[in-house]
């Protein structure tokens, strides 16, 4: 029998929104639990951030987690729920059951990765997934590194790389450069986030940022060493050590999914307090909407003090998130993924790199589900969280419906599950 842990805000993620909501909540004298499968709290953009260390904002925001009453109970992931209305979760290999009177999920984003020749060689990473690495240490001094991607996340990653001694070779845009353009126009409104990017800029300026180019191919033996471009007129090579090639951001909408909250268009549904359609069921931060890191914040903040009971107070916050709401829809449109970039895939190539499922196995199904009867798309151990974005992009597939475990897990701590096997 799993050991049960009972509190009344149970906050499923420790980014910038778990953070915000776990604070405002336990400040509001709620008694909170704050979940995540990471060994620290920060999320994917504050991951590193320690007392001393890191940007401002984030250290005060983590300051004022480790001030309040709030636990962290961290590398725990949530894998299912328990059958009863709690979240089964798995702790160092342990089974534990989440019983809370109120539920905030903040599970943020992971990347987008669209599939081409060549982009399971050994080198070829996110633009985040490079990110995370030089920031556990990696040393990317003197490799020759490309990024073609898409969105705001190039230009830390590039200014990060180009400081840390990278030989950064090109930063290819796929949006075109009226989108981006017209975007940074539109950016007069929110001055603090024109500083940033020039700032970023700034720092890998003798690297050219093109718009209105992509990656078509990755090349190499047992690693990548070229990747071919294109503008759409003309392609040509360059020489790499490594490619960082994503295009954005997914919300990652499994666990409001299995918890039965209604998503409409990629993002979870939520009334002015962040509560889903299910009671007691508050989201916040990127599976509302891939909005950045003030938007996570104020809706985190929002959830929290509606999670406590004092919704009257969130009145200041609600216009600020109106705000930062325009902000996210401008940067939707303007960095939305050309359709040339699901033009790429050849016969061979590999579309679910767990199972190893090329192209031309998927080509007769004509639904994800006629695909998994056919093949194991989809079913290896991150159960379509990459192959899924990319299918709904290249086929118009939408995943029918999430399948727990969420995470990989051992059936010991499956079968702790109180009601019946997992799977709903
Ligand atoms: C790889 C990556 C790099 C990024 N880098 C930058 C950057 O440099 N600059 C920038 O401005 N923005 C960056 N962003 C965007 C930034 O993360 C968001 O704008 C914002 O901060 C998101 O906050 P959040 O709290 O909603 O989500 P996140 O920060 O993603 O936090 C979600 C948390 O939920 C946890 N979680 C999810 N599912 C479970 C589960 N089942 N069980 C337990 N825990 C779970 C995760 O471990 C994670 O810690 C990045 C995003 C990604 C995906």
């Amino acid at each position: 029998m799993a050991e049960t842990l009972k509190t009344e805000v149970t906050v499923v993620g420790a980014g910038p929104a778990g953070i915000a909501a776990a604070c405002r909540a336990a400040e509001s004298g709620a008694r909170v639990l704050l979940l995540d499968e990471n060994p620290r709290a920060g999320g994917q953009i504050w991951r590193g951030t320690r007392c001393g260390r890191g940007p401002a904002g984030a250290r005060r925001w983590l300051a004022r987690l480790s001030d309040s009453s709030a636990r962290l109970v961290d590398t725990t992931a949530v894998v299912d729920t328990d059958g009863d209305g709690g979240l089964l979760v798995e702790r160092r290999g342990e089974a534990l059951v989440v019983e809370g009177e109120r539920l905030i999920v903040a599970s943020g984003a992971r990347e987008l990765f669209l599939p081409f020749p060549g982009w399971t060689l050994p080198n070829v990473l996110g633009v985040g997934g490079g990110q995370a690495l030089l920031k556990s240490g990696v040393s990317f001094r003197g490799r020759k590194i490309v990024i073609a991607g898409s969105g705001p996340l190039l230009l830390p990653v590039a200014a990060a790389l180009a400081t840390s001694g990278a030989h950064l070779r090109l930063v290819a845009e796929q949006a075109p450069a009226h989108r981006v353009h017209g975007f940074a126009l539109s950016c007069w409104r929110y001055p603090g986030k024109l500083i940033e990017a020039t700032r970023y800029r700034a720092a890998f300026l003798a690297t050219a940022y093109r718009t209105g180019v992509w990656a078509v191919a990755a090349r190499g033996d047992d690693r990548v060493e070229e990747v071919v471009l294109t503008d759409g007129h003309r392609s040509w090579t360059e020489p790499c050590d490594y490619l960082l090639a994503s295009y954005g951001l997914v919300p990652n909408l499994e666990l409001p999914r299995l918890l039965g909250c209604a998503v409409d268009n990629d993002r979870v549904t939520v009334d002015d307090h962040q509560l889903t359609t299910v009671d007691d069921v508050y989201c916040a931060g990127e599976p509302t909407g891939i909005g950045g890191l003030e938007l996570a914040l104020v809706e985190g903040e929002i959830a929290g003090l509606a999670a406590a009971g004092r919704d009257r107070e969130e009145t200041a916050l609600a216009g600020r998130r109106r705000r930062l709401e325009r902000f996210a829809a401008a940067l939707a449109h303007a960095f939305a993924p050309r359709q040339e970039l699901a033009e790429r895939v050849e016969v061979d190539t590999t579309i679910c790199r767990c199972e190893d499922v090329a192209w031309k196995q998927l080509h007769p199904a004509g639904s994800f589900r006629q695909a998994k009867l056919a093949t194991r798309v989809g079913m290896g151990p991150c159960q379509g969280r990459v192959c899924g974005p990319a299918l709904a992009l290249l086929r118009g597939w939408e995943a029918d419906r999430v399948r727990p475990p969420l995470r990989v897990s051992t059936l010991g701590v499956l079968a702790s599950r109180s009601k019946g096997p997992a799977g709903h």
